[in-house]
């Protein structure tokens, strides 16, 4: 890579996104009166000076503020894989929210028994909570596991990313042991008290960990899709399923990035038996929703213990979670959007854009590999896909990240900011990901020079 090509490119492509947004440059510097001038901080991991500010979202399409129209592969980071505003959750929300009347009433409705019913069908688990995002889902299980196991830690994979939950924001140091992820703010306490952490596709590592015979509850995702894409090995998940049980763990799969692996995730694509399930973000087809799934036995053994405040402030609820407008957008959803004909459409155009990304990393000889997980798909600076979080981690390059998100930005074609990773929802078109191989392989041809 020459870096110095690659500086005289960025700053190029910098000084375009502020000619071709004017009017987001200058939103962005009015708003004085934000932490950090956006409404939530990490909608400053863009590249370039200043956020793009959304204007308008339908399907795949979005435009920004100054008129630009974008093929949307970020998808919310997954919140709006049902694509943006599907017709028929807009057409629930306005149903429940004006026509019926009511988003919160803290009374049940009966969407929520057709909710859990088909996560059921989708995740093979029977019985399910709701929340109003994954992070709070992820919470709420852990705390469910630790009362039911009566054991204090909880471990994860290195680089993992399950939202902002204290135990799980650790990494395994250069020493091989658990060390607090760099930059986590204001942690409560020494992380290895609370959790413990194993390399993702290492059984011998997560083995040595289960030994001490202190672990509630593994939480992980199925692939890694938070530090880029990092798959299973063959017999990895099934080795991890052997060791939990072998050592009285419970297996807590954290499905909100994997769910785009299938209608029932990589549960169901991969037969894996967790003995609980957490989900987020695609579910509400853009509204906020979440929820855990449990398997009978655990559900019966938490409902049977008196000490237990599961209805109070015990600590495993919200005042929002599970409110009628949630889940009426759940339904919508399930029901209608991401269907299983859905996720096949899915999965073939993440198919054609995994071609056209590998087309281009050859053409120029480049050493990096792409990986795929049903209707996601990112490129990685990597020569041999990443097996774990660390190596994964350590094939970052934000330079050269930073480039290609502009690049690609201001020829109207989004990525997730903060990583290579396109999706599919079910409104992408192969038009639409054509335009992206298209752009990929003249940033590569600019690149080179
Ligand atoms: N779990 C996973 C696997 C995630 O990728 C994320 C967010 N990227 C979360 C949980 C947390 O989701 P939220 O921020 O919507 O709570």
């Amino acid at each position: 890579m020459d870096r110095a090509r690659l500086r005289h490119l960025l700053a190029r492509e910098s000084g375009e996104a502020e000619r071709r947004n004017p009017r987001s440059k200058a939103a962005y510097e009015r708003a004085d009166h934000l932490f950090g001038r956006v409404p939530m901080t990490w909608m400053n991991k863009t590249a370039g000076a200043f956020p793009r500010y959304l204007a308008t979202a339908r399907g795949a399409r979005v435009t920004d503020i100054d008129g630009h129209e974008y093929v949307d592969f970020c998808l919310g980071d997954t919140g709006a894989m049902a694509g943006h505003s599907p017709a028929p959750v807009a057409e629930a929300v306005r149903r429940r929210f004006t026509e019926s009347g009511g988003a919160t009433a803290m009374l049940p409705t009966e969407d929520a028994e057709w909710v859990g019913a088909e996560l059921t069908r989708r995740f093979r688990l029977p019985r399910w909570s709701f929340s109003l995002t994954a992070t709070d889902a992820n919470r709420w299980a852990i705390r469910l596991a630790r009362a039911v196991t009566g054991r204090p830690k909880i471990l994860v994979n290195s680089y993992c990313y399950h939202g902002s939950v204290d135990e799980s924001l650790i990494v395994v140091g250069p020493d091989g042991r658990g060390t607090a992820r760099p930059g986590n703010v204001g942690a409560p306490c020494d992380v290895t008290l609370t959790s413990r952490v194993a390399e993702f596709n290492d059984l011998s590592q997560l083995e040595e960990q289960l030994a001490h015979g202190d672990v509630a509850a593994v939480l992980m995702e199925p692939a890694l899709t938070n530090i880029g894409i990092v798959l299973p090995e063959p017999g990895y998940p099934a080795g991890v399923r052997e060791l939990t049980r072998r050592y009285g763990t419970l297996l807590l799969i954290d499905e909100t990035h994997t769910f785009s692996a299938g209608p029932g995730g990589c549960t169901a694509a991969w037969a894996l038996e967790p003995d609980m399930l957490t989900i987020g973000k695609a579910i509400g087809g853009g509204v906020p929703a979440g929820a855990y799934g449990l398997s009978g036995e655990l559900a019966e053994r938490l409902l049977g213990r008196d000490d237990l405040d599961l209805v109070d402030m015990g600590g495993v609820g919200g005042t929002l979670a599970g409110n009628a407008l949630s889940v009426a957008a759940m339904r919508a959803t399930l029901e209608h959007v991401l269907t299983d004909e859905a996720f096949a459409h899915m999965v073939k155009l993440s198919e054609r854009f995994e071609a056209g990304v590998r087309a281009g990393i050859t053409a120029h000889g480049l050493p990096w590999s792409v990986s795929r997980l049903g209707a996601r798909t990112e490129y990685r600076f990597a020569r041999r896909a990443p097996r774990t979080g660390t190596e994964s981690a350590a094939a970052s390059d934000a330079e050269l990240e930073d480039f290609l998100h502009l690049y690609l930005a201001n020829r109207g074609i989004l990525l997730t900011p903060f990583h290579n990773m396109a999706l599919m929802c079910p409104d992408t078109t192969e038009q639409d990901v054509d335009a992206h191989t298209g752009v990929f392989a003249d940033a590569l041809s600019d690149l080179a020079g």
